[in-house]
């Protein structure tokens, strides 16, 4: 992975900066999906010297070169993952927050219909649905019963 993505950056004819290789880093080694809020806490930790605009014009370059995908997933922030960590989907409750990963099968069916039905080929890399979570639908059933 690491070493693909430092041939698809030269390829495209882009200096790996040490501060490049190191949001990237960043991104990689991150078990969650991070903002670039703290993508900048990291950095500039060891890079005192990185501003946050550095870190969002990382991001789009990457982005752009397909090596990381954004995802709102709510709280007002987007998060970054690495591309190469696969497709992967998200339940995200709106109350509690908490996230479930979907599986892919689920979504091959929407992909399907979209382009059976709409002609439209819909590119579902990293995909977000909202929404309330088993446990607190309960708890919301609960409440309209007893009150
Ligand atoms: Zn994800
Ligand atoms: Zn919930």
């Amino acid at each position: 992975m690491r070493n693909n993505t430092l041939d698809r950056l030269s390829e495209q004819g882009y200096r790996l900066t040490p501060q490049r290789m190191m949001i990237l880093d960043v991104i990689e080694t991150s078990v969650n999906h991070i903002s670039a809020e703290e993508i900048y806490s990291q950095v500039v930790a060891k890079y005192p010297r990185v501003n946050i605009s550095t870190v969002y014009r990382t991001l789009e370059l990457l982005k752009r070169l397909g090596l990381v995908t954004e995802t709102d997933l709510g709280g007002g922030e987007l998060r970054y993952h690495p591309a190469g960590r696969g497709r992967h989907h998200h339940l995200i409750c709106q109350k509690c927050g908490n996230v479930t990963d979907l599986d892919e099968s689920v979504l091959a069916m929407l992909r399907d219909t979209l382009l059976r039905e709409y002609g439209f080929a819909a590119d579902l890399k990293h995909l977000a649905i909202f929404g309330l979570c088993e446990k607190c639908r309960k708890e919301i059933n609960k409440d309209r019963i007893t009150k």
